[in-house]
């Protein structure tokens, strides 16, 4: 397979400009596509601001944002992307058909050899793969978010990907300058499956009167050297994103480790998802005022 050096990214949100911008700042050639035009604008705003920040802490100088800048180019039309990427990237919505379906529809473009990576959270690299024409050039590449800033990267290797296609991916991700690690397509990878059981864990302990959410993330942070508790994390992540990893995980590895709380239940069904509507196992109010006002200001 000839070496990787224009990367194409489908969905600009979160994790899609996030991606773009790493990819640009280490040197690929980037398009980044969206079908939705607003959403590719506020991807590219996203990573300008990024860059902007980094600047001004010291991390990134002048010269690197210019040179990131002009390694992205937007597009919304993904025959583009087949057309010019070694690897395409996608990060759309967290729906099997849907990435099932941008996978068909950059095949039927070009029979040029591209590799397709997923962002998937969850879904099984096998099951996107499933009516590929080249399944061994199919594999995961998880991100993490924010992904300026997060140095893991798992690859995701289904029934079918080949040595090659996990090679390439694993030196892209180590010339993002990320750190690969490479797990079987078993549900939750290595990541989500081992830091959903902790949080999951501590809610029980939370709902048996152990001790507080805020002293039980103490004794990780400070106990076992975690740079956040358990369930401060879940409050970042959602509490309903929480909820259908574990009933996803549940359902699929048949352990009650994953089994939902009855706390995480009530919490999601109260409307209390966490920093995002302000209350979780934290109260988020003020934080979040102050943020809107900073904003503003
Ligand atoms: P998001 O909602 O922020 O962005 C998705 C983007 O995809 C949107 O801009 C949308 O317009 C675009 N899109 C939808 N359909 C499209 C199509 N047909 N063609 C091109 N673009 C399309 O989502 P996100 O949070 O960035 O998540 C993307 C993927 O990354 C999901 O699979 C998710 O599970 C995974 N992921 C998310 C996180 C996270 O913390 N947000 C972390 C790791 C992995």
């Amino acid at each position: 397979m000839a070496s990787i050096e224009t990367i194409a990214v489908i969905g600009a949100g979160t994790m899609g400009h996030g991606i773009a911008q790493v990819a640009a700042l280490n040197g690929f050639r980037v398009l980044l596509s969206d079908v939705d035009r607003e959403a590719l604008a506020r991807g590219i705003q996203s990573i300008e601001k990024n860059l902007a920040k980094g600047i001004a802490i010291g991390k990134l100088t002048e010269d690197d944002r210019d040179r990131t800048l002009q390694h992205i180019r937007g597009t919304t039309k993904l025959e583009e992307c087949a057309e010019a990427a070694d690897l395409i990237i996608e990060a759309v919505l967290e729906k099997l058909d849907l990435k099932r379906e941008i996978l068909r529809q950059v095949e039927s473009v070009t029979d040029r050899a591209f590799i397709f990576a997923s962002n998937t959270s969850s879904l099984s690299i096998s099951e996107i793969a499933r009516s590929a024409k080249r399944p061994e050039a199919v594999v995961g590449m998880h991100f993490f978010n924010p992904v300026h800033i997060m140095r893991l990267v798992e690859i995701v290797v289904g029934e079918k990907t080949g040595d090659e296609t996990v090679e390439a991916v694993t030196a892209v991700g180590r010339r993002m300058r990320k750190e690969p690690i490479v797990v079987k397509d078993f549900p939750g990878f290595a990541s989500s499956r081992l830091g959903v059981a902790l949080g999951l864990e501590a809610m029980r302990m939370v709902e048996q009167g152990v001790a507080s959410a805020r002293d039980i993330d103490i004794a990780m942070e400070l106990g076992y050297n975690h740079p956040m508790g358990p369930l401060k994390l879940t409050d970042l992540v959602g509490l309903d994103v929480r909820l259908s990893i574990a009933e996803y995980l549940h359902r699929e590895l048949g352990s009650e480790t994953f089994r939902p709380p009855e706390l995480l239940r009530r919490l999601v069904s109260e409307g209390k998802l966490g920093k995002k509507s302000g209350q979780g196992f934290y109260d988020w109010s003020k934080e979040n005022e102050d943020l809107r006002r900073a904003q503003s200001s």
